[in-house]
């Protein structure tokens, strides 16, 4: 990691995660040593390369409780929840009427859901209902049984939030789409191996999740399935992976996300206790240093390594501008950075001048003590030049 720390501090791990040295081992190991095709099962190359893709699997059902025949490969969680949203979507156009089908979704979920969805209402295909939150950003449940009654085609919340980390509990939502019979598609993409997930007990019909947010190479995640649900494939190919997701498999992303997987599920507990209080650290130091700051989100309910803030007054990309040789940090998620204000923090119905004075700061297991202290003086130095 040393590359890492000689360059401006990381605290964007929202947006991604360095790889873990041990996973980076992983994957140049299986790129200099084994090239098989695993669809090729006629010969030693493509079973020992299948062997890998097995071995893969059950890594990734160790950690979050699922069954090997239920989780898909795909270039990450923006294909998995389009494969999802679309391919139910279409699965049941195939099986209803023309009548336009309801899509009940969290108004602070990630754009790849907000976005797959809103283009299937500007087709004409899909109508969407979105859920009351509250102002911290939890989940109104007596809302949620309301939507839910009307037996939309889908409801789609979120395991844990991209921007101000909280934590949903997916167990309670999925008992209330069971019960109203309701399919169920979690982004789990900021929550895996940070927090517990049973797919299983979550009674979630379908679970996003993507290596790079913990430690794994980029352009590989899953698609978890719950058995006996029927969608339609976004391509068509080679009929690999059940046809769900044709094209041969990116066999050493896979091991290195399987890898991930499986030291998130040795590790995680031991980092994220750590993760915490490197964040608590930074948190208290800010707000001594800068004691007009505010902390948005639910400060009990969230991320070990996310912490949101608004500085009244200032400009986040001037701050961003101030600081970007001494530290990454980022306004709100990656894809709609330096763009346009947060809709996370719209939703929450915070104030535009809160809105736009917001930091994203994610900590994670590379953090160190040093860091923090040096990004807390950092940012109330930065923040005092400004006020001047
Ligand atoms: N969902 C959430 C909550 C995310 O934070 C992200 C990435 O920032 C995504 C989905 C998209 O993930 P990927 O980069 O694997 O497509």
């Amino acid at each position: 990691m040393s590359s890492i720390t000689q360059r401006p501090i990381y605290l964007d791990y929202h947006s991604t995660t360095p790889i873990d040295p041990r996973v980076v081992s992983k994957v140049t190991s299986v790129m200099n040593n084994i090239f098989g095709n695993p669809s090729s099962l006629e010969h030693f190359y493509g079973t020992e390369a299948q062997s890998l893709i097995t071995e893969a699997k059950r890594q990734v059902c160790n950690l979050i409780k699922c069954t090997s025949s239920e989780v898909i490969f795909t270039s990450g969680a923006t294909e998995s929840i389009n494969l999802a949203i679309q391919g139910i979507v279409h699965q049941a156009r195939n099986r209803r009427s023309e009548k336009k089908m309801e899509i009940v979704v969290s108004p602070i979920e990630h754009r790849s859901v907000l976005e797959t969805c809103f283009n299937l209402e500007k087709h004409g295909i899909a109508k969407i209902t979105k859920l009351n939150i509250k102002p911290d950003g939890n989940i109104d449940y007596s809302h949620l049984r309301t939507v839910c009654s009307a037996q939309p085609i889908l409801l789609c919340v979120m395991a844990a939030n991209h921007e101000i980390g909280t934590i949903n509990n997916i167990n309670n939502i999925g008992e209330i789409a069971k019960q109203f019979n309701v399919p169920f598609l979690c982004d789990a993409t900021q929550a895996v191996g940070k927090v517990d997930i049973d797919f299983n007990k979550s009674n979630a019909t379908f679970l996003a999740l993507s290596s790079h947010k913990f430690y794994g190479p980029k352009g590989i995640g899953a698609l978890v399935i719950r058995k006996g649900t029927a969608i339609n494939p976004l391509f068509y190919g080679g009929g690999q992976q059940m046809g769900l997701r044709p094209g041969t498999l990116n066999v050493p992303g896979i091991a290195g996300f399987g890898e991930a997987c499986r030291l998130r599920a040795l590790e995680m507990n031991y980092d994220e206790k750590l993760i915490k209080n490197k964040r608590d650290k930074l948190q208290n130091l800010l707000i001594q240093l800068v004691p007009e700051i505010i902390i948005n989100g639910d400060l009990s309910n969230r991320l070990s390594g996310n912490l949101n803030i608004s500085i009244p007054g200032l400009k986040n990309t001037d701050l961003i501008f101030l600081i970007r040789s001494k530290i990454a940090i980022s306004t709100s998620s990656a894809c709609s950075s330096g763009k346009e204000s947060s809709h996370v923090l719209k939703a929450l119905g915070l104030s535009e001048d809160i809105i736009k004075s917001s930091l994203r700061i994610g900590i994670g297991k590379f953090t160190t003590e040093k860091d923090i202290d040096r990004s807390a003086k950092i940012l109330a130095d930065s923040i005092n030049i400004l006020k001047r």
